[in-house]
Parts: structure tokens; sequence; C-alpha cells
């Protein structure tokens, strides 16, 4: 029998909604619930899923385009919520069929999947994003964070798959429509990832087995997925890695690894 493979499937990615599907073997976990139960329910539709086929919800932080949904899908569905500490202080008052708290130093196990949770610089309670691994492959999902800290370029290093956020172009979101407050916030270091900051990630570190790179989180005021492209090619030069670029309102489905 060949063995399982971990699976990927990026049901929304952007400031108005995230969720993604993590698989392996017949564990299902959703990452993020930045959408609600009838979005949800159509977009796990289009990968041939339901919502009865999830194992456990992971978020990653309290910010509404991760977590709008979180509490509808978990008591509709009876899905336990796992989050740190500070994320459930963070989203007391809010109704889960039940919650679990995890140690983001420590690697948590959900079924199947040995997930290890990477700290990130953002401008929430307790943030944290995931590594995900399954026999010798490592996919790292890394979005929502003002910069790369050593630890985060240490877990991207070698990867087999990266989801990795590329939020703004700094020129963009320069001359753009934001105010000034906001314009600082996204660009400093509690805030987003630019492109040009993720194409100095991925030049930086060990890409050589690098099956797949899917650009997360992309601004759709302060960015579009050309210049993203434009940067990952240049910093990917001369490698066969797939690229994707995940989007607000398209599905992107399943990427094995
Ligand atoms: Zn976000
Ligand atoms: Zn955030």
């Amino acid at each position: 029998m060949e063995s399982a493979r971990l699976r990927v499937a990026v049901l929304a990615s952007g400031s108005k909604g995230n969720a993604a599907l993590i698989e392996f073997g017949d564990t299902s976990i959703l990452l993020d619930c930045g959408l609600g139960v009838a979005q949800l329910k159509k977009r796990l539709s289009l990968i041939g899923r339901s919502p009865t086929d999830i194992t456990a919800m992971l978020v990653t932080h309290e910010h509404g385009d991760h977590c709008a949904g979180a509490a509808a899908v978990s008591s509709r569905f009876g899905l336990p919520v796992w989050m740190t500490p500070g994320t459930a202080e963070a989203l007391n008052g809010k109704q889960f069929a039940r919650t679990v708290r995890f140690n983001c130093h420590a690697n948590i196990q959900i079924g199947e999947l040995v997930i290890e949770p990477i700290p990130v610089p953002h401008d929430a309670r307790e943030p944290c994003q995931f590594l995900f691994r399954a026999h010798d492959r490592r996919v790292a999902w890394l979005t929502d964070l003002g910069h790369v800290s050593a630890h985060v370029a240490r877990v991207a290093a070698g990867c087999n798959g990266l989801l990795l956020e590329f939020n703004h172009d700094p020129d963009m979101l320069k001359n753009g429509p934001y105010p000034a407050f906001l314009r600082r916030r996204v660009a400093g270091p509690y805030g987003h990832l630019s492109n040009a900051q993720s194409g100095e990630l991925l030049r930086q570190i060990d890409c050589s087995r690098l099956d797949a790179l899917v650009a997360l989180h992309l601004s759709e005021v302060n960015n579009c997925s050309d210049r993203v492209r434009a940067v990952i090619d240049e910093s990917l030069a001369g490698s066969r890695t797939q690229v994707e670029v995940a989007s607000q309102h398209d599905v992107l489905r399943w990427l094995e690894f």
C-alpha cells in the first residue's frame, strides 16, 4: 500500500476570510475559519468534502479574517477548536463546541497528524503558524507575520511545501488608499509580510526540496498576483517548483506532498 501523503487545499485566503484544509490519512483539519457556514459548505463541496469529514479546527490567531465563522461552524458541526491560551483568551465569550488549548512551544498531535506550532511576530495576543510533518515530508503554513524571525527562517528552510504570505507590494501600499496609520500597521514588524520580504526569505533559505509554493493572504487593494509571481520567479530562478497564488474568491484545489 502506498503510504499516505499530506494534502492541502486553500478554501479562501485574504483579509476578507481565511480557511484551508490539511489532511493526512483519515485526519482532516480545518485551518482557520474566516468563512460562515454556507460559504464553508459550498467551498468544501468544490474539493469533494463536507463539514462532517473534518476532524478538528485549528486556529492561528483571533483576527476576524481567521475566526469570524469559527464559533458558528464549531457548534453547528461539533468540532473541537485548537488554539493557544492567548488566542482563547482573546476569543473569550465565543461559543465553541469544545476548545483545546495548546502550548505553542511544543508539538501537538491531532489524529494522525503531528503539527509543530510556530510562534510569529504579529499584532495578536498569541499568534502562531504551523509546520505539518508526515514521514520525511515538511509543509509549512506561514501567514500573518510582520517580519521573518530567525525561527521562521529555520522552519521554512528545506520544506517540501511552503504556503507563505505575500501580503502587499511595498510601492502599491505606499501609494495606495490606506490611511497612514493602517499603512504603518501593515508594513510594520507586527503586521504582514510584503512581496519583497517573502522573496528575500526564498532567496536566503534552502529551496532545493520545494515541490510547491503557494502565495497566501494577498491584499486585494495593495497587491496583485502578477507582481507576486514576478517576485517568486526571480527568487526561485531556475527551479521547477510549482507556484500557485491563493485568492479570496477561488478555491485552490488539492496539492499533495
Ligand atoms: Zn489575516
Ligand atoms: Zn492577523
